[in-house]
């Protein structure tokens, strides 16, 4: 895997972005932040699948007036989404959030721009600029005939220059489109550009299937390219499905552990033992386990105990018996009907050993 880009850190909350800090999950709520019991339970049910810094769009006074309890409820810093409004802005930096979204472009005026750089400064609160397909500005859209890689590029660094120019550089980009190769080469290009910390995204992703596999896709590729310090998976419906996929392709990126990886084969002429129900059985067995475990269910013994040698633990099925493995080494042979209860045990006392 490519080095990892080296950003400036940037502050959020107890979290620092960028660097050689972990790449941190991010998810937003749906629930209407003036409702702060309701978003206040959405954000507690997002931290408990793993979610570490939740952004939550703040399009009234009433949003303000909630964000003290969000903030308490949430467990983790909140991040303020706001459009239009350089008052709303200085109101929820006031209210005790940890970070701001704004584009300083629809903000309005330079006066406007640096009245709400004035109190993040204050306020020791980063501002996250940026730019998706869906909201280019027509300008943009029209020198460069749509919504192209080198438009949301260009977008997003102008984005950033705004907030320089008034005085202001604690900034993290991001630029998403639906579209996963133009999104990957215009964070490309804004890589090669800045030193800033990325946020990274394929928005509006679609639902949980098609949705997670794009934005593993586009995730994928850019954080195995060293690319990314937070990223956000964008899917219709509940947002703790965003964490649970995030986690997931950070985690097969090779770049965080979450949880248990359960590798099974997906079984040909020579499998000997029931390799899809074994697997499932032990996917039940560590589904609430919160630390890494690699476990390899294995149908045969051609490539069986390769992979389960590798694994932390894992079996290889065959005719009549068949091989438990620990940390590379043979702990068992045992016959065939009783390789699972035994991988299962020996799952157990692994849980007991660390
Ligand atoms: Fe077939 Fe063995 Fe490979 Fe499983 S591990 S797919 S049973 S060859």
């Amino acid at each position: 895997m490519t080095e990892r880009r080296k950003t400036r850190e940037v502050r959020v909350g107890d979290l620092v972005l960028g660097g050689a800090h972990p790449i941190r999950i991010q998810s937003m709520t749906n629930t209407d932040t003036a409702d702060a019991e309701a978003t206040a339970a959405q954000c507690r049910a997002l931290k408990e699948a793993g979610c570490e810094i939740v952004r939550v769009s703040v399009y009234s006074d009433g949003c303000v007036k909630a964000l003290p309890a969000i903030r308490a409820a949430a467990g983790m810093p909140v991040v303020a989404d706001i459009h239009f409004s350089a008052d709303l802005a200085v109101k929820a930096i006031e209210a005790g959030v940890d970070k701001l979204r704004i584009n300083p472009g629809n903000i309005g005026s330079a006066d406007r721009v640096r009245r709400v750089a004035d109190a993040a400064k204050a306020h020791g609160v980063p501002i996250r600029v940026g730019v998706n397909s869906g909201s280019l500005d027509r300008e943009m859209l029209r020198r460069f005939g749509g919504p192209t890689a080198s438009a949301l590029a260009e977008s997003a660094l102008q984005e950033a220059k705004i907030l320089e120019d008034a005085g202001f550089s604690d900034i993290v980009v991001a630029v998403k489109s639906t579209n996963v190769p133009v999104m990957t080469e215009a964070v490309c290009i804004v890589a090669e550009k800045t030193d800033y910390p990325l946020h990274l995204g394929v928005t509006e992703a679609g639902t949980a299937g098609y949705g997670t596999v794009k934005s593993a896709v586009g995730l994928g590729g850019l954080l195995m390219a060293g690319i990314g310090d937070t990223v956000r998976v964008s899917l219709s419906g509940d947002p703790v499905q965003e964490v649970t996929a995030a986690r997931e392709i950070l985690q097969a990126a090779g770049l965080r552990r979450f949880f248990p990886e359960v590798i099974s084969c997906p079984t040909c002429g020579r499998t000997h033992v029931p390799v899809e129900e074994m697997a499932r059985a032990v996917q039940e067995k560590v589904k609430d386990v919160r630390r890494p475990l690699t476990i390899a269910v294995m149908g045969c013994v051609v490539n069986g105990p390769g992979e389960a040698r590798e694994a932390d633990l894992g079996i290889a099925g065959g005719a009549e018996y068949g091989l438990v493995f620990k940390k590379g080494g043979i702990l068992k042979k045992v016959p065939s009907d009783r390789l699972l209860d035994e991988l299962l045990l020996a799952v157990d006392e692994w849980m007991e050993e660390t």
